[in-house]
């Protein structure tokens, strides 16, 4: 959202529309931090110079978009509950710092996750070759799973167009343009040429009920796209989709790891098991307790 149309202005005056912005943010239940998280993004400030308002006798601040257009962002953020990421442009996942568009989910932090499980997961023979992240976003798993496996290509599927125009720039960002490949499609469909070949695959499907969608808070509701969030009728279907097209994608050993809402642990990993093509099927909580992940295996023909 924030463009490179640069403003100079004083340290007071910056000062002066932070302390207006925090109040605006109480008398709205926004939490005031995230004034200080867009300055340090927008404003270039670090927490140090916030947290001592050091920066109010400075003479010249420069921001990365005209004052009177980061108040009107804030009072979207306020009034229109739109997610202060998608005015910042980005959000921290891991160790990177990932471009967001209201084209994709804002990576949130229990998917951070995904890529220790993965790690976890593959025995250092699968930590190379082919990697899917299917549905892939921001393309934070995609970028994470690169990380992860330094010799491995990873394979990012979307259907969304404009999604992938930001996870191709996050794979930029990054460092990983060479190890990431992009195909616009559905799930495994676009990687049908390397069918058998996957030493894993990773996926943030979208798996929450479509008629709970609008008891999720405003902010994810009314600004996230919910081609990422909408799960069909009971939130599996394409959880579904992914435990029976997978094993004909995965090497025997692959590994099958996912992101599922809380109360889905026990209906996945029965899924997993009545497929018949899956052995080792584990889940994982994530950092509140909450089951969380599903990890499983592609059997080999004798196991
Ligand atoms: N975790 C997201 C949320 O809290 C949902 C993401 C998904 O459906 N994969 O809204």
């Amino acid at each position: 959202m924030v463009d490179q149309r640069l403003e100079v202005i004083s340290g007071l005056q910056l000062w002066q529309w932070r302390n207006a912005a925090k109040q605006a943010a109480i008398a709205t239940d926004v939490s005031p931090t995230e004034v200080d998280w867009l300055l340090q993004e927008v404003a270039g400030l670090d927490r140090l110079a916030l947290c001592l308002e050091s920066f109010k006798d400075w003479s010249q601040i420069q921001l990365q978009l005209p004052l009177v257009e980061l108040e009107a962002l804030w009072q979207r953020r306020l009034n229109d509950r739109l997610p202060v990421q998608y005015i910042a442009g980005v959000t921290p996942w891991r160790q990177f710092k990932i471009a967001v568009s209201n084209a994709v989910l804002i990576p949130r932090p229990e998917t951070e996750s995904l890529i220790d499980l993965a790690v976890a997961a593959a025995s250092l023979p699968l930590q190379q070759g082919n990697w899917a992240d299917l549905g892939t976003g921001s393309g934070a798993i995609a970028v994470g799973l690169a990380d992860a496996f330094k010799s491995a290509t990873i394979h990012a599927v979307d259907c969304s167009h404009q999604g992938l125009l930001v996870a191709a720039l996050n794979a930029r960002n990054c460092g990983f343009a060479e190890r990431i490949r992009f195909y616009q499609g559905s799930w495994w469909e676009p990687l049908e040429f390397l069918k058998g070949q996957f030493s894993g695959m990773v996926s943030n499907p979208p798996y929450i009920p479509k008629s709970t969608l609008p008891s999720l808070q405003p902010e994810v509701f009314n600004h996230e796209p919910h081609l990422a969030l909408d799960g069909g009728a009971d939130g599996l279907r394409s959880i579904r989709h992914l435990i029976e097209v997978s094993p004909s994608y995965l090497l025997p050993g692959g590994v099958w790891l996912i992101e599922m809402m809380a109360g889905q642990a026990d209906v996945v990993q029965q899924m997993l098991q009545d497929q018949g093509s899956y052995c080792n099927i584990h889940i994982h909580a994530d950092l509140a307790g909450i089951k969380r992940f599903a990890v499983a295996y592609k059997s080999t023909p004798n196991s």
